[in-house]
Order: C-alpha cells, then sequence, then structure tokens
C-alpha cells in the first residue's frame, strides 16, 4: 500500500484524530512480518539519501511533532541512523532562548533549514508557535492565529528554493503514552528523560488534539504536506515514515552529477597498466574486482 497518499491530510480538509487508529499495522502482523519490507526502505533511503548529497541541488526538510513520548526520537534513530552524518543534521526546538524569543517565531527556524544537498530533522518545530503557545496562552489568540498563514508562506518560500518539506504527525493515544511514561519509570536509563510536567501536560490532552487539528488541516499544503501516522507501534511507524521519505525522494528523479574528468582519458593517463592488464585478462579481472567490492 502507498503510504504516501493513505496517510496525507488533504489540503483543506478537516482532521479529526479520534477517527484515526493510532494502533493500526496494516496487513502485518507484527514487526517479524515488517522486516524484509522495513529493510530494503531502509537500504534505499541510504542510496538515496546519497544521491540527494552528490547531486546537490535540493534539499529535504522533515519536521517531526507529536504528543510527548510519541516518538519523535526513535523515529529519528530509525530514520537518520542510516543516512550519511555528512549530509543529515537535526535539530531540537526547546523553549526559545532569551534572544530567540525577542526575534519573530520564524527566526530560529530559518537558520536550521537545509542547505541544498543536505537532509534536516527538526524535532520539534514552528508548529510549537501555534500548539504548546496556543494551548498554554503565552500570546493571545490574536498573534497564534496569524500563525498558519505565515507559517505556509514561509514553508511556500523553502519549497520555491529547492527544499522538499514532510512534516509527519506521530500519532499516539492516550493509553500508549501513560504507557510509555511507566516504561521509562522502569528503565534506569531513561529515568533522565522523565519529568513531571509530562504527566502535567496529559490534562491538556484535548486541547492539544484541538490545537493539532487545526494545524494539520491549515498548514498540509500540495507544497508541504503533513501527514498523520499511527505511531503506537514502533516498527509500523518506522517504516511508514521511511516508506514516504524514499517515495518522495524517488519521485525527485535525482541524479548523479555529470563527472567533471573524461573518466576514459583519466583510464588512459593514470590507470594505463591496469586497464592494459584487464583487458588481457578480460572477465577474470573483472570478476576479482567484484568479489573484492563485496
Ligand atoms: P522528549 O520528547 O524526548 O521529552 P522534548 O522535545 O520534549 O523531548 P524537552 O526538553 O522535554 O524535549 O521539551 C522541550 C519543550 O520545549 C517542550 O515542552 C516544548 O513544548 C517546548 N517548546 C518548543 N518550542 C517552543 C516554543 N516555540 N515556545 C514555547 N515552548 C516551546
Ligand atoms: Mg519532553
Amino acid at each position: 500500500m502507498k503510504y504516501i497518499d493513505r496517510f496525507m491530510v488533504k489540503p483543506g480538509s478537516a482532521v479529526r484524530l479520534d477517527r484515526v487508529d493510532a494502533a493500526f499495522k496494516d496487513k502485518h502482523k507484527d514487526q517479524a512480518s515488517a522486516q524484509d519490507e522495513i529493510e530494503r526502505y531502509t537500504k534505499r533511503l541510504r542510496e538515496l539519501q546519497y544521491l540527494l548529497y552528490a547531486e546537490g541541488k535540493r534539499s529535504l526538510l522533515i519536521i517531526l511533532q507529536a504528543m510527548d513520548a510519541g516518538g519523535k526520537d526513535g523515529t529519528i534513530n530509525h530514520v537518520l541512523g542510516n543516512m550519511n552524518p555528512q549530509g543529515a543534521r537535526v535539530y531540537g526546538f526547546k523553549v526559545p532562548s532569551a534572544e530567540e524569543a525577542a526575534h519573530d517565531f520564524l527566526w530560529r527556524i530559518h537558520q536550521a533549514t537545509p542547505q541544498r544537498g543536505q537532509v534536516a530533522i527538526f524535532n520539534r518545530s514552528h508548529y510549537e508557535d501555534v500548539l504548546v503557545s496556543r494551548v498554554h496562552g503565552f500570546v493571545p489568540k490574536k498573534v497564534w492565529s496569524k500563525r498558519y498563514d505565515l507559517i505556509n508562506d514561509f514553508e511556500k518560500n523553502l519549497v520555491d528554493n529547492n527544499t522538499h518539506i514532510l512534516k509527519f504527525y506521530l500519532h499516539i493515544s492516550e493509553d500508549e503514552q501513560l504507557r510509555r511514561f511507566k516504561q521509562r519509570l522502569d528503565d534506569p536509563a531513561r529515568h533522565w528523560k522523565i519529568s513531571e510536567s509530562d504527566y502535567e501536560e496529559r490534562e491538556y490532552w484535548d486541547d492539544y488534539t484541538k490545537a493539532f487539528q487545526e494545524a494539520l488541516g491549515r498548514c498540509s499544503t500540495g507544497h508541504a504536506p503533513w501527514f498523520v501516522i499511527p505511531a503506537n507501534h514502533k516498527w509500523f511507524r518506522n517504516l511508514v515514515v521511511s516508506q514516504i521519505v524514499v517515495e518522495t525522494l524517488e519521485s525527485l528523479k535525482m541524479e548523479f552529477p555529470k563527472p567533471a574528468v573524461d573518466i576514459k582519458e583519466v583510464k588512459e593517463k593514470y590507470h594505463k597498466a591496469e586497464e592494459e592488464e584487464a583487458a588481457k585478462n578480460g572477465k577474470k579481472v573483472r570478476d576479482k574486482g567484484r568479489k573484492k567490492d563485496k
């Protein structure tokens, strides 16, 4: 199934998150049955990122948003763990610093957008400014309500400058969130992640849901779509996200740059002896070389 169509928020549509099954796993019974597919996309993702880097003509921006414990970190590990670090970076957006807060809300975001050839992953983003800021009233309605259009214009500008944008909302259920918090309590290596405010924020679940629905609905555009990813099952979430990233990169029809040198000429000039040897031994040498590459 093409998840890119299935999970994309249609521009202009009203999003109802309560109608999306967070535990959906398509035809797969469990992780084992999806493993081959996951590995295939993971491998392809690496090849395509290399191509994006080599081509150096466009960039990819992946935005991750979720409720707490929604799996942003895990998704980053899975998706980014397979990329060449030279061409990919992660940016986490926390409570704005004094300097950031003294600027417009997009100032810090713009500086982190990827240059051509690069992939950037945002762990939280400018959407916090229509989510947490709205839910907790950090700014008045007349300020946050204008931000949807500002965000769409901002993203359009990036897209017009050859940045491809994919935005993923990792959708978990309230029960799943509580289960994940409990798992953290039981794992000393994750105790540092626990904060009481995570529990307190649960009281605002419905307000966040409302804020997310409006952001997803108003800011899913033809140029920068939102996807609602069923994320109770971590492996299914990874499968869907990597498939969508792969499909998007495939659609760009990227190509390696033309070589700056004449390959034949360089071979003749610097590798004449090996080339002659190779021509003499024909297939034998080629096979040997291929084996060595493996
Ligand atoms: P984890 O999900 O692993 O807990 P995190 O992204 O939640 O990591 P934290 O340091 O726990 O990292 O939280 C970052 C906090 O920063 C969040 O509560 C988020 O709402 C807040 N934040 C991010 N951007 C803004 C913003 N523009 N205005 C106000 N708060 C923001
Ligand atoms: Mg947190």
